[in-house]
């Protein structure tokens, strides 16, 4: 997955502002480290929306 580098340079968290970690995956998310959330990407395209959202467990 490589993300375009616009898209890239504005992403971040939607709950605490924190730049996103992308994981490659499968499936490919990106991720917030700080509050432990992450959000699916398809097709290139960060689903950053709450009913995408999923907890992270450490
Ligand atoms: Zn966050």
């Amino acid at each position: 997955m490589d993300l375009d580098p616009v898209l890239r340079s504005i992403l971040g968290c939607p709950h605490c502002k924190a730049p996103l970690e992308e994981h490659q995956g499968p499936p490919p998310e990106v991720c917030c480290g700080r509050c432990l959330r992450a959000w699916p990407v398809e097709e290139g395209v960060p689903q950053l929306v709450p009913e995408q959202e999923r907890p992270l467990t450490p």
